[in-house]
């Protein structure tokens, strides 16, 4: 049996390497409890450590995590927007600890994926025998010249990962002039949330109609059109904020000049008050010094029906940091689905059984046009056995026929039940 010859195998080395105890190991039977870790509890994290104990609480979870709590960007831009406060997007991870999850408070510094052994930062080791790995995303600063050092100064931010950045940008939205200009810059997809910045432009717009409306929003997106949803926004933008909204496509940001208040594109300099650049998006660091990373230095392939990389065994990947399937986003939906058919898949293969053949997953991302208005998209991914990877179920899915009122509250409850789901 796999879960026995895994539990063997981890005694030895847990013993060659004098390694940390993950858990309390108490084990069941004479067998040693099999024993998983997880790096990040953001969505996908967060979501496979508590389903894995839901569906086997014999397997001893730890989660490492960084941050001291989590911090939502799904309805991160309402924040922008003025109509919601952290507060209302934050939350511990007691939950996860109701469910048995070991939460280490630190930074996964390496993996050694031979000794089956996670490192971290403060020091000591956790063993695993099978490991899930969901970051994120981490930014490629050096795309934009002389942002990483703008970001730093606190003058230019992405706010593209939801903390302190958000607050910080809300600040600069309230500080600037009514007349003022705030630019958004768009990187080329593949990216974090598709509609995300669409959904931000219209959000600052929204604001500014109330508080400040003779400002601007202008949007300079490399991709040559709007990535989601695109006909939706524009007419939401053309109705709710004639004259205030600007897209302009194929601008794509090489630089910014904080001092000067310009982000240089590859053909001119445009100038503004307040400059949200977010620059391209690779997996978290950890996956590639995990050698977990496969495709253009960026993103991890795995294979769908269990979520296990494609470059190493015995470790999962979730999330952003995965290298999309087909008409895949990468979303807090797709993560949290993703978490499922990995802790299912976890849960099968350390009790000796074959994942699920044929997993499907749905994805469903909202967007909020206006303080009360919202927009979806969704999809349907299926197992494809000819093309070996997931591949949409043809008529599924779909758009909003158009923005309305009572898809802003089928939002609001989206999130409050992804985040119970995850973190509940
Ligand atoms: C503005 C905005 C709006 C969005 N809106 C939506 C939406 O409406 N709907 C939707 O479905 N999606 C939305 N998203 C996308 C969604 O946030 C991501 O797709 C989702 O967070 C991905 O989950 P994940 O588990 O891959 O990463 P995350 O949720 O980012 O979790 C990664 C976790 O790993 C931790 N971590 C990373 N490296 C380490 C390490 N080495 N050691 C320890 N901890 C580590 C991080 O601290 C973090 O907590 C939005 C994103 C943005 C930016």
């Amino acid at each position: 049996m796999q879960r026995t010859h895994d539990r063997r195998g981890f005694l030895k080395l847990a013993g060659a390497a004098g390694v940390l105890a993950a858990s309390g190991c108490a084990g069941f039977g004479s067998q040693p409890q099999a024993r998983v870790v997880v790096i990040g509890a953001g969505f996908g994290g967060a979501t496979a450590a508590k389903y894995i104990r839901l569906w086997d609480p014999g397997i001893a979870v730890t989660v490492v995590e960084r941050e001291a709590g989590f911090i939502s960007c799904p309805m991160s831009n309402l924040v922008l927007g003025g109509s919601r406060s952290m507060d209302e997007l934050s939350r511990g991870y007691d939950g996860l600890r109701a469910h048995g999850v070991q939460l280490v408070a630190d930074q996964a510094s390496g993996v050694d994926t031979a000794k089956r052994v996670v490192r971290l930062a403060r020091g000591g080791e956790l063993a695993y025998d099978r490991l899930i790995v969901s970051p994120g995303i981490d930014f490629m600063f050096d795309q934009v010249e002389g942002f990483e050092t703008a970001m730093n100064a606190g003058t230019v931010l992405h706010a593209w990962k939801a903390g302190p950045q958000t607050v910080a940008l809300r600040k600069q939205l309230e500080g600037m002039r009514d007349g003022g200009v705030y630019v958004l810059s768009v990187p080329l997809a593949p990216y974090r949330c598709p509609p995300g910045p669409y959904e931000r432009a219209s959000q600052v717009a929204s604001y500014f109609k109330k508080a400040k409306p003779r400002s601007k929003v202008l949007v300079l997106d490399a991709n040559p059109d709007v990535t989601s949803k695109g006909p939706l926004f524009k007419k939401a933008w053309a109705d709710l904020y004639p004259g205030m909204l600007e897209y302009r496509g194929n601008s794509k940001a090489i630089g910014v000049d904080a001092r000067t208040g310009t982000v240089k594109l590859e053909t001119e300099d445009v100038k503004g008050d307040v400059l949200n650049v977010v620059p391209p998006q690779r997996a978290g660091d950890i996956a590639a010094r995990a050698g977990l990373v496969t495709a253009n230095n960026r993103w991890c392939g795995v294979d769908w029906r269990s979520m296990e990389s494609v470059a190493v065994k015995g470790v999962h990947v979730l999330g952003d940091a995965t290298l999309a399937a087909p008409l895949m986003p990468k979303s807090a939906s797709m993560a949290n689905q993703q978490a499922k058919t990995c802790a299912a898949a976890v849960v099968a293969l350390l009790n000796g059984r074959q994942p699920s053949a044929e997993p499907k997953i749905v994805n469903t991302c909202y967007s909020y046009v206006s303080d009360n208005e919202v927009i979806h998209v969704a999809s349907v991914h299926q197992w494809n056995d000819k093309e070996n990877t997931l591949t949409t179920v043809p008529g599924s899915g779909g758009v909003s026929s158009a923005r309305n009122e009572l898809e802003a509250k089928y939002a609001w409850s989206w999130a409050q039940n992804i985040w119970s789901d995850a973190f509940g």
